[in-house]
């Protein structure tokens, strides 16, 4: 399958890291230019429906070839994190990897340490690709989209697998999290749709936090420091005391595992107004309640401390766990699940101490867990793939297809 690792190395050396403070979308032109590049691959391969819109999100269908079969989806995201360099990517392959350390050419100080690296010395003798240390790789995603056009090139040019229509969708901005902003639910018409988006082999993520935000505005007196004895109610003073009242134990570096907690996220203002914007994350969505409750007993405390202080908390929702809606499409994992297990691979499952565009999608009724790609160490100049998982991924794609093409009807 050089083929996939072809892919892989073209869409990595194309720049697509995203950024923050861009306006318009996408946030840096390279996501269109690989958006371009994959429509036109698309084509070639034949391809229904291929587009590519303004945005840069590029769509297109792989007709199914039997009757009735669901439509299902495979998404993954052209951008790449922010936190390191995607420019100039040089990929470099290791092949029959030692299970040593390995050191990367362009950066003596970037060496990917086997025993810094959950897993590595298991990949020994199969094929890595690593960047040279001055960037990240961009597996994350590239592996995906790699994995997604070769799935979609083999179900194109085999009759014999058997499967529904298959809507391939790759989208753009999702580091800096955007990714589903212009994706179009109801247009995409499929049953459920899966993100290639996941480290490593055999993983079903499927369960993420339930997410709100909460602004508490805190409002003092404001006098003239000179006259301000017995009158002056400093909101930094307020605004200090009110985190300190938040639980310590509930933060995001003192939990883990599936607690969840209160992440004080900005502090901005001066001595007449503090606006504190403060995350609240659980995996059980009634606790976000809770969490909301810790919010306003720590407002009436300070304010009951400090007559004349305002304090207001307004809580948005940001997002919910996915594992709420999956249930009720149970289809989606059991049939990830099975496809794992008819190519050889036990999955396992996790949940993730954030949000996905999976997520976002879910919520929106489509149901979307995400998958492993055969990336790792993302984000980083560290990153690397290992080509065997790439090439599992693509495997579990192509049994997955024909597992739904096997289904009746939704
Ligand atoms: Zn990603």
């Amino acid at each position: 399958m050089d083929e996939l690792l072809d892919r892989f190395c073209r869409y990595v050396k194309v720049e697509t890291t995203s950024a923050h403070d861009a306006v318009g979308c996408p946030s840096t032109p390279g996501q269109l230019e690989l958006g371009r590049l994959i429509a036109e691959e698309l084509r070639g391969l034949g391809l229904a429906d291929v587009g590519i819109d303004e945005y840069g999100l590029v769509t297109a269908t792989v007709p199914g070839n039997v009757e009735g079969a669901p439509t299902i989806a495979w998404l993954a995201h052209l951008d790449t994190s922010p936190d390191a360099s995607g420019k100039g990517v040089q990929p470099t392959i290791h092949r029959n990897y030692d299970g040593q350390d390995i050191a990367l050419a362009g950066d003596p100080s970037k060496v990917i340490r086997v025993a810094e690296t959950d897993g590595l010395s298991e990949l020994a003798g199969k094929t890595l690709i690593t960047s040279d240390g001055t960037t990240l790789l961009g597996a994350d995603d590239k592996a995906g989209a790699a994995v997604i056009m070769t799935a979609a090139a083999t179900l194109m040019g085999d009759a014999a697998i058997e499967h529904g229509p298959i809507r391939v969708v790759f989208t753009v901005d999702e580091e800096i999290g955007q990714g589903t902003d212009r994706v179009d639910v109801a247009k995409l018409d499929a049953t459920c749709a899966y993100t290639l988006d996941g480290v490593g082999e055999g993983l079903i993520e499927n369960e993420t936090f339930s997410a709100d935000m909460a602004t508490v505005t805190i409002t003092g007196v404001s006098i003239h420091p000179g006259l301000a004895y017995g009158k002056m109610v400093n909101a930094i003073r307020v605004a200090s005391e009110f985190v300190d009242r938040l639980p310590r134990d509930m933060a995001p570096e003192t939990t883990e595992g599936r607690d969840g907690f209160l992440h004080v996220h900005t502090f901005e203002g001066n001595a007449s107004q503090v606006k504190l914007q403060i995350l609240l994350r659980s995996f059980v969505t009634g606790e976000l309640e809770t969490q909301a409750g810790i919010l306003r007993d720590a407002a009436k405390a300070v304010t009951d401390a400090h007559p004349g202080a305002d304090v207001q908390v307004r809580i948005k929702r940001s997002y919910r766990n996915m594992a709420d809606s999956l249930a009720r499409a149970p289809r989606t994992t059991a049939l990830a699940v099975q496809a794992f297990q008819n190519i050889g691979v036990e999955p396992t499952f996790s949940s993730l101490r954030g949000g996905t565009d999976g997520a976002r999608l879910t919520e929106a009724g489509l149901p979307t867990p995400n998958l492993s790609t055969g990336m790792h160490n993302f984000h980083s100049p560290l990153e690397f793939a290992c080509l065997e998982e790439m090439q599992t991924a693509v495997k579990m794609l192509l049994e997955l297809a024909r597992l739904w093409g096997a289904q009746a009807p939704a």
